[in-house]
């Protein structure tokens, strides 16, 4: 059956079919209304969906921010603006008429990571590194979404007390360290202002600081790695992002996780999905699969 997978992020708004062999069909994209208003937010979705919504029979949203209880929320409200609070599963439902999921779309990311294992593993998480850092576990194969939708967003555990202030209010979060945000906002002197991607290719042509700061942040994910094994004795890590899967940067992961005690040492996989693994997984767990 197919089904109708929305996701929705801070930038963009995409939707696509997705049939039972988990092909996209159809994706369409459209900008997150700049106005970030609930109103906005209703007419872009319901002009995304409307080509696409007569051919499915179920609906499966990822979204930024926290699904709690079919409306959104967020760690650092900013990033939602007036959308905070916005009834996202209700508006799917009046506009479709049909059953719909919503999931955060780190939490979705991991279930399809985890799908694509192959049923390798029972115990898995899955972190993406990219502007930020989020998270999901799968343990004992189920995905952890907890009941306020708050499980799996590893990248606000703490990193460093003496840390940078996070998003989310907290200090010394992973992800204030960690991700491309984090790596950009420590660059001082020739690199300062720079974005993560010009530090990433900086370091490749010997840039001392920019290395530095690449180091920084894959140590920080390391060690992150180490305290997800010791909470939930995952078979595998899976690192997904565009730092994550930056060249050369899970071989960094996994060099100072080696120096963690092997209790903690773990398998480090790069994410099968590049882009979709948001969609992909919550069509997945619409379908109950
Ligand atoms: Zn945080």
């Amino acid at each position: 059956m197919t089904t109708l997978a929305i996701d929705i992020g801070g930038t963009k708004l995409a939707a696509a079919l997705v049939d039972s062999n988990l092909r996209i069909r159809e994706r369409r994209e459209l900008p997150t209304p700049a106005s970030k208003t609930p109103d906005a937010l209703r007419a872009a979705l319901q002009a995304l969906i409307a080509p696409l919504q007569e051919q499915v029979k179920r609906v499966a949203i990822a979204s930024t921010g926290i699904i709690r209880e079919g409306s959104l929320l967020a760690l650092n409200p900013h990033n939602l603006g007036g959308l905070l609070h916005f009834p996202l599963l209700q508006t799917l439902k009046d506009l479709t008429g049909l059953p719909t999921l919503a999931v955060n779309d780190a939490q979705a990311a991991a279930w399809a990571e985890y799908h694509a294992l192959g049923g390798e593993y029972r115990d898995m998480v899955f972190i993406t590194v990219s502007t930020g850092v989020g998270g999901g576990v799968v343990s004992a194969g189920k995905l952890l979404t907890g009941v306020g939708g708050l499980a799996g967003h590893l990248g606000h555990t703490l990193a460093d007390p003496h840390g940078p202030v996070c998003g989310c209010g907290r200090v010394g979060c992973v992800e204030a360290i960690a991700s491309g945000r984090g790596i950009a906002a420590a660059a001082e002197g020739a690199l300062a202002g720079c974005d993560a991607k010009t530090i990433f290719s900086r370091a490749g042509q010997g840039d001392e600081q920019a290395s530095r700061l690449i180091h920084r942040s894959a140590r920080t994910l390391a060690r992150l790695v180490a305290d997800v094994k010791a909470m939930t004795d995952c078979q595998c890590a899976v690192i997904g992002g565009s730092v994550g899967l930056a060249e050369g940067y899970l071989a960094l992961v996994e060099h100072y996780l080696a120096q963690e005690p092997a209790a903690y040492h773990v398998e480090l996989l790069a994410a099968h999905y590049r882009h979709d693994a948001g969609l992909l997984g919550a069509a997945l767990l619409a379908r109950g699969e």
